[in-house]
């Protein structure tokens, strides 16, 4: 049974056992010890006492701590790709390639921590020194989704670290077990740094939101329980980052490479069974092209290989739970009832009898006011809609209450402009959705979050800015009292 680690060492959880199951057969694949309130307060006082002294490593000391990190990865890339895959369901293919970004994240990070730590300033005086200062802001609680639990822990551990800040990672339940295994990696930094608790997010996440000693709280989940941590960490004042949910829309046009826009739609919709935060959800195509469009979409998508994330074939692999896949029926049944039309999926395929399956599903016929054009869809599910011209498909894409991904497929220099000054999106791609650059920053506008991950911004998040005036000369100052009148 995997355990809780906290201060450098094993914790039970003093509650029954949770079990970890494989979304692609449904079977038990270990358990691991659920912890509660009083494992939490251990894990936060272990990471404020570790603090003080933390703070104070040097940068190259901290630097070559996070580079093991990276090496550590490496060295063990292929059981952790494969715990991944077991637990999450996932592409092991893709699941190796998550390891290896996560790896570069522990270095860029630990590189960038030796190069940057604020900057000095002109001063009003010439005897005066004016210095911006980052400091590191004590212990930060991080609170994970189940989706991608290496590498959403690790786009906020890497920098949390490199600042110089302890932190306590929360897990989400579905994923408790994999992460529980990821303390291997942080065995030799100072006990207290790093803590793994485990719990629902109800009652030992909330804790964590509200504790005094935790200054912030990183988190990526739902919009829902994003607000709700927003509301809560109102009462202390904590820093908080938030990374939620999206409707990302995405635009084809007429003078795109159209075999580019049908493969990008159905790889950006279907990836990890649309269980990505940035999935396209929402495609609106230029009346010219929306019959090939549509018809290229369907085709790939009936090619496509439904099966186990632990068989390097499978394209689409299970959804984590049946509750997350009943949802996204529901949203497909709504559509389906008023109106629109299934080109393909919409159902569990006939073949599998085992798992979490839900078959990538293409719709047309829809209308803004469905639920699948309006609330997140957090399945393999593409929605495809005719519009009379760019300007239509702009206006529908911001219409929405989110604001995380958007792309757009055009070969018009004029159009990439508009686009990527008016779309109302913290990620923009142009003919090539859901890359990743993890030396620029990755966030959501509207109610799709608060703050950015990644790159020079995701690492002044995890900072406190203060600005230091230093008069090198003492004594009295003419501008002091008693006023010379
Ligand atoms: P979720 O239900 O919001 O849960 C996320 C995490 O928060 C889990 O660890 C959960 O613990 C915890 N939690 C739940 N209620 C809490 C509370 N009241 N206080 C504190 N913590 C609480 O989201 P999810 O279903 O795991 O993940 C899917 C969502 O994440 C989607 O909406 C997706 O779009 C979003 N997402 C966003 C990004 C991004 O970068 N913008 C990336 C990936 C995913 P339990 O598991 O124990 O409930
Ligand atoms: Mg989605």
């Amino acid at each position: 049974m995997r355990k809780l680690w906290i201060n450098a060492e094993f914790v039970d959880g003093g509650r029954d056992p949770g079990r970890a199951i494989n979304p692609a057969t449904e079977e038990t694949i270990g358990e691991y010890a659920r912890g509660g309130l009083v494992q939490t307060d251990q894990a936060i006082r272990a990471a404020k006492d570790a603090f003080p002294s933390w703070r104070r490593v040097p940068a190259g000391e901290r630097a070559a701590l996070l580079h093991e990190v990276a090496r550590r990865l490496r060295e063990s890339q292929e059981q952790l790709a494969m715990e991944l895959s077991l637990e999450t369901g996932r592409s092991i293919h893709k699941n190796r390639g998550y390891v290896e970004w996560s790896a570069e994240c522990f270095d860029y990070y630990a590189e960038l921590a030796r190069h940057y730590r604020g900057r000095v300033i002109p001063s009003p005086e010439a005897s005066q020194l004016s210095l911006v200062l980052k400091v590191p802001l004590g212990v930060v609680g991080a609170i994970i989704p189940w989706n991608y639990p290496l590498l959403l822990l690790v786009w906020k551990l890497a920098p949390a670290l490199a600042a110089g800040n302890t932190v306590v990672v929360k897990p989400a339940t579905y994923t408790t077990w994999v992460s529980l295994g990821y303390h291997r990696l942080f065995e030799h930094f100072p006990p207290g740094v790093v803590n793994f608790i485990s719990g629902s997010g109800g009652e030992v996440g909330e804790y964590l939101v509200k504790h005094p000693d935790v200054r912030m709280i990183a988190f990526t989940g739902s919009t829902e329980v994003g607000q709700h941590i927003m509301r809560l960490a109102a009462d202390d004042m904590k820093h908080i980052h938030l990374e939620l949910g999206g409707k990302d829309p995405l635009i084809v046009c007429a003078d795109c490479d159209l075999e580019g826009a049908v493969g990008a739609a159905v790889w950006a919709g279907f990836l990890n069974a649309g269980q990505v935060c940035t999935s396209v959800e929402r495609v609106y195509v230029d009346r010219e092209v929306y019959d090939p469009f549509l018809d290229g979409v369907v085709a790939l998508t009936n090619k496509l290989v439904v099966g186990p994330g632990t068989d390097p074939e499978s394209e689409v692999t299970p959804m984590i739970r049946p509750n997350e896949r009943e949802k996204v029926a529901q949203q497909v049944q709504e559509a389906q009832s008023k109106g629109a039309l299934i080109h393909t999926g919409g159902r569990i395929p006939v073949d599998k009898t085992k798992g979490f399956y839900y078959e990538p599903t293409v719709l047309s016929q829809v209308t803004e006011e469905m639920l699948v054009m309006q609330e997140e869809t957090f399945g393999p599910v593409l929605p495809v809609v005719p519009v009379m011209d760019f300007e239509e498909a702009l206006l529908r894409s911001n219409h929405s209450q989110y604001g995380l991904g958007a792309t757009l497929f055009t070969s018009d220099p004029k159009k990439v402009k508009r686009y990527m000054e008016e779309i109302e999106a913290g990620n923009v791609w142009v003919n090539d959705p859901l890359v990743d650059n993890l030396a620029g920053p990755f966030g959501g506008m509207k109610r799709s979050g608060i703050g950015r991950e990644l790159g020079q911004e995701g690492f002044e998040e995890f900072f406190e800015t203060k600005h230091v005036h230093w008069e090198i000369n003492g004594g009295m100052k003419p501008w002091w009292f008693p006023w010379d009148k």
